[in-house]
């Protein structure tokens, strides 16, 4: 079932995503060589409380193992997805990918950015610059009109140009109420395939791009997605809502970019 939004509620949508970037944003300014993602998490959670909201993914539930501990899934080098913070200090040239879920007046926000720790070598900043290049280039084919496969097709063909590998067994989705709504949306994909994109359709978009194969696996906590080959894997997210002419992005990473100078 696709639930399309009204204004006012794509309006509370925008407040619930604006915290996600503002969250993220906090974090930037304390991620460093030393930092554990656990501290990330605390720091996380009290911001997110701080501004009215609940954090979403803090007991999540999983249909194999235990529900999510934390507020954010911190994912990084070869993990892909859904890393549960954890007491190892991050290293200079690591990269951690961060992501967050915010429900504020009873809408969601979701969104994520892959940060590099320290000083990270050319060959691990084009992976970011290109899967971030990817959801860019995802989200201008979202307009009325277009398909959800115009989307996939534009995320996928970009990062596999670069020779990457694009992630297939998780998507991005619709998102309203629920963090995860229908439709579903792949990050590979056919053009002119999937169901057409109507003015107010709110979806979060979120490549899941690897350096090397997009094979993975699933970690014995039962959360942690891991690249088969241990090659680093980077996770950008916007939600996004459909209109004519040009998408309107809900989240921002503004405050994160003017941190960060990227
Ligand atoms: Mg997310
Ligand atoms: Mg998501």
């Amino acid at each position: 079932m696709v639930y399309l939004k009204t204004d006012d509620e794509i309006e509370l949508l925008r407040e619930a995503n604006l915290l996600v970037g503002k969250t993220l944003a906090e974090l930037a300014k304390n991620i460093k060589p030393g930092v554990t993602t656990r501290q990330l998490d605390v720091l996380a959670e009290t911001f997110i409380r701080d501004h009215g909201a609940e954090p979403t993914f803090k007991g999540f539930p999983n249909p194999y193992g235990p529900e999510f501990p934390a507020s954010i899934c911190t994912s990084v080098n070869e993990v892909v997805i859904h890393g549960i913070p954890n007491d190892i200090p991050l290293k200079d040239g690591d990269i951690v990918s961060i992501d967050c879920g915010t429900k504020l007046n009873g809408f969601c926000g979701d969104s994520c950015y892959t940060f590099a720790v320290g000083e990270v070598s050319e060959t691990v900043s084009n992976l970011l610059r290109v899967t971030k290049e990817s959801l860019y280039k995802g989200i201008e084919q979202a307009v009325v009109g277009h398909r959800i496969g115009d989307i996939s097709y534009a995320v996928q063909s970009h990062c596999e140009n670069h020779g990457y590998g694009v992630v297939r067994e998780f998507v991005g989705h619709g998102i309203g109420r629920e963090m995860h709504e229908d439709p579903q949306v792949p990050n590979y994909g056919k053009r002119g395939n999937g169901m057409q994109l109507k003015d107010g359709l709110c979806i979060a978009i979120e490549p899941m791009i690897t350096y090397g194969s997009k094979d993975i696996y699933l970690l014995p906590d039962k959360w942690g997605i891991v690249t088969r080959d241990k090659s680093i894997s980077a996770h950008f997210e916007h939600t996004i809502c459909v209109r004519k002419g040009k998408a309107d992005i809900l989240s921002s990473f503004d405050e994160i970019e003017n941190l960060i100078q990227r």
